[in-house]
């Protein structure tokens, strides 16, 4: 287990679409503990592996704020979504800023977990939201996307100045 580097916008990696997990082996739980380790060291609530260089379609999440509820999505896929909510989010490849992005309210979410065994999860609020975050990550997309290029820019001058830049 070790902290990873976390990859900050515009890092090229950050739009690169992951790779389904076949082989759940002792490497992969190896990744998985990293993944936790990371993100945890980092405050955060969720941490996609491409985040960390890894191709791996797979993202952990813990949104109880003392640790207590550490989940590891692997090959997810949302089957349900309802309801709209606006969410206010950051994002660990992103120091320093936040934004309001809108989220469907509830999800139903298909995984597998470090063993490969499917799990299925009904979600609402901060968790549901984590998990269409991370899940945009696994395909390359970032938070800002959807943003107007106004905010967008406003968005990107205060992260260059959260990075000292
Ligand atoms: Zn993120």
């Amino acid at each position: 287990m070790s902290v990873l580097k976390i990859l900050v916008y515009p890092d090229k990696k950050l739009r690169e679409i992951t790779v389904p997990v076949v082989e759940f082996n002792a490497q992969l739980q190896q990744q998985v503990a990293s993944l936790f380790e990371t993100m945890y060291d980092d405050d955060g609530c969720g941490l996609a592996a491409n985040q960390v260089g890894l191709t791996a379609r797979m993202f952990v999440m813990d949104t109880s704020r003392d640790k207590s509820n550490p989940i590891c999505m692997i090959n997810p896929e949302i089957t349900h979504r309802s309801g709209i909510i606006m969410s206010d989010e950051g994002c660990l490849s992103f120091p320093g800023v936040y934004t309001s992005v809108e989220r469907a309210e509830q999800i139903t979410v298909t995984f597998q977990d470090v063993k490969g065994q499917k799990q299925e999860l009904c979600l609402t609020e901060l968790a549901a939201n984590c998990v269409q975050h991370e899940m945009d990550h696994l395909n390359g997309i970032l938070f800002i996307d959807t943003l107007s290029k106004l905010k967008k820019d406003r968005m990107l001058r205060k992260l260059a100045k959260s990075l000292g830049a």
